[in-house]
C-alpha cells in the first residue's frame, strides 16, 4: 500500500475520510490512486456509500455519471441495514474489499465490465446466513458471495481455529475470490485461453476434476500429506482451482506488503540479501512463457525473504502471532511466476486494446476520452438477509424500477488514527 499525505503535510491512511490534523474531508481517488480533498471547488464528491452510510472513503469526479465509486459499483447485494450490527460488519467487509481492489487496479487489471467484454461481470453480494439458509463464501461465474458473519472477529477466529487455517483474514477472502474471478476470465472466457491452459494444468493440475467430490474428500480426509512441498496452503490441495486462488492470494499478499515496505522507505536488512534462496532454473515455465526469465519475480521474492523474518519478529514483539507463517517451496515459486506472467499478459492485452481504440477514434470524439462503461446488469437475486443494492447506477431512468432505499446508518465508523496521533 502506498504512503499518503494530506496537503497540510499530515500522513493519511488509505482508509481515512478526514485529515485529523487540518480537518479536511479526504478520500481515495481510484483513477489516480491517490488521496484527494473532497467537496467545495475540488471537483470531487464522495461515493454514495460514503456519504449515506459511512462505509466507503473513495471519491469520484463531480462530472462522473455514477453515484458510486469503482469499488461500490461491484456491489450487487448489500446487507439489510435495519438489522442491528449489519452496518458495522458491512463496513469491515468494505475496508478489506477496497484494499484487495486497490492492488488489482494498481496492476491495471479489468474490474468493471466494459463494452464488448465476453466475461460475465464481476459482482459482489454480502449475505447473512439465516437458520435453514447457509451462506458459503465463494465465486460463481463472476459473482462473489461473502458470508457477512466472517466480518465478526469472534466468528472468524472460531472458523480459523476449527478449520485449521493459520491465515484467515477478510482481506485474504477477497484476494482469494478475486483469484477465482480472474481464473474464469483468463482460462474460461478468454477466446485465447487455449494458449495458457496446458501450462496451468501442468503447474496446478487438471481443473476438470470433479469439484464436488474433491470438496467432500478434502473435508472427510483432510489435505494431502506433505502439501508443504508443493502448495502454499493445506486448502490448496483441495482442487486445482483452489490451488490457483490460494497462490494468487499469496502473490497479492507479498506484492502488497513489498509495496508498503518500499513506500515507507523501510530498509532491507544488510548482509541478508542472499539472492540464491530461490532457484532460477526451477522457476522456469512451460509454453507460452518458456522465454520469460523469472528474474523480476525472484527479486521480489528475495526481498520478501529478506524482510518477512523481521516482520514476524516485530509482530511477536508487539504480542501478536507470526504475520507471515508461510514457506515458499520451489513449485510454489514457479506458480507465483506463472501468475506474474498471466498478469503481464493481461497488461499487454489492455495496452493493445487501448492503442487500437485510440487509432479507431474519430474526430467527433467517439472512442476518445473515458471509455463508456456500461453498468452491470442487475438480476433479481433471492437474498434472505440482504437488500438489492442500486450500486453503480446513476439516478435511475424513469422506466427502471427505483432502487430499494436503504436505512440511514446507525453509527459513523471510526476514523483510523494517523500515525502521528
Ligand atoms: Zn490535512
Ligand atoms: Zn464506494
Ligand atoms: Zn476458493
Amino acid at each position: 500500500m502506498n504512503h499518503f499525505f494530506c496537503s497540510c503535510g499530515n500522513e493519511l491512511y488509505f482508509e481515512n475520510s478526514k485529515c485529523l490534523c487540518c480537518q479536511s474531508e479526504v478520500g481515495f481517488y481510484a483513477e489516480t490512486r491517490s488521496m484527494h480533498v473532497v467537496g467545495g471547488e475540488t471537483g470531487m464528491r464522495r461515493c454514495a456509500n460514503g456519504s449515506e452510510f459511512g462505509v466507503c472513503n473513495w471519491v469520484i469526479a463531480k462530472d462522473n455519471p455514477y453515484i458510486y465509486c469503482t469499488a461500490c459499483r461491484l456491489n450487487l447485494v448489500v446487507p439489510d441495514l435495519s438489522r442491528p450490527g449489519n452496518l458495522e460488519l458491512w463496513g469491515k467487509m468494505e475496508v478489506a474489499k477496497r484494499r484487495a481492489l486497490h492492488t488489482v487496479l494498481t496492476y491495471g487489471l479489468p474490474v468493471l465490465q466494459e463494452e464488448g467484454d465476453v466475461c460475465p461481470p464481476l459482482l459482489l453480494q454480502f449475505l447473512l446466513p439465516d437458520p435453514g439458509c447457509q451462506v458459503m463464501t465463494g465465486h460463481d461465474d463472476g459473482l462473489i458471495t461473502l458470508n457477512l458473519l466472517e466480518a465478526d472477529d469472534a466468528i472468524r477466529e472460531h472458523n480459523r481455529k476449527s478449520l485449521n487455517e493459520p491465515y484467515r483474514t477478510l482481506l485474504g477472502h477477497f484476494r482469494h475470490e478475486l483469484g477465482h474471478y480472474y481464473w474464469s476470465r483468463w482460462f474460461e472466457h478468454d477466446p485465447a485461453a487455449g494458449e495458457v491452459l496446458p501450462a496451468f494444468r501442468e503447474l496446478f493440475g487438471d481443473e476438470r476434476a470433479d469439484y464436488g467430490r474433491a470438496l467432500q474428500s478434502y473435508y472427510a480426509n483432510g489435505p494431502e500429506p506433505d502439501w508443504q512441498l508443493s502448495r502454499i496452503s493445506a486448502y490448496s490441495t483441495m482442487h486445482p482451482w483452489e490451488d490457483w486462488a490460494e497462490t494468487w492470494a499469496h502473490y497479492l499478499y507479498i506484492m502488497d506488503a513489498l509495496e508498503t515496505i518500499k513506500s515507507f522507505g523501510l530498509q532491507m536488512r544488510k548482509g541478508r540479501a542472499d539472492q540464491s534462496i530461490f532457484s532460477k532454473e526451477k522457476a522456469l515455465l512451460p509454453a507460452p512463457f518458456e522465454k520469460k526469465a523469472p528474474d523480476e519475480m525472484l527479486v521480489a521474492l528475495h526481498r520478501w525473504a529478506n524482510m518477512s523474518p523481521a516482520i514476524n519478529e516485530l509482530a511477536l514483539s508487539l504480542g501478536h502471532d507470526h504475520l507471515a507463517p508461510f514457506v515458499l517451496s520451489a513449485p510454489v515459486v514457479k506458480k507465483l511466476h506463472f501468475i506474474h506472467c498471466m498478469i503481464e499478459r493481461q497488461q499487454a492485452k489492455t495496452s493493445e486494446a487501448k492503442a487500437k481504440a485510440k487509432v479507431s477514434s474519430t474526430p467527433s470524439g467517439a472512442g476518445s476520452g473515458q471509455p463508456p462503461v456500461k453498468p452491470a446488469q442487475r438480476g433479481t437475486v433471492s437474498n434472505p438477509g440482504g437488500t438489492m443494492s442500486p450500486s453503480g447506477l446513476a439516478p435511475a431512468p424513469a422506466t427502471s424500477t427505483a432502487p430499494v432505499p436503504m436505512p440511514a446508518p446507525a453509527q459513523t465508523p471510526m476514523q483510523p488514527q494517523t500515525a502521528s496521533r
